[in-house]
């Protein structure tokens, strides 16, 4: 059952870790960063700190159960 839900999840993780690390205060490029993925029920919260400036990013996708 966990392992059903892993694949789409990391899946949604990979894409967001690929985009978007150019922090938009700074121009900052995060190339080794990462959007941090914590799920709570049926939302996937992101989070996204700049290394550089300290600027925090955060995206709610809804997972559409
Ligand atoms: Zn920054």
């Amino acid at each position: 059952m966990a392992s059903a839900y892993r694949s789409p999840f990391e899946r949604l993780k990979t894409r967001y870790s690929d985009v978007d690390l150019v922090c938009p205060k700074c121009g900052y490029d995060d190339d080794d960063g990462e959007w941090q993925a914590v799920t709570t029920g049926h939302v996937v919260q992101y989070r996204h700190i700049c290394p550089s400036c300290g600027a925090i990013r955060r995206r709610t996708i809804s997972l559409g159960h």
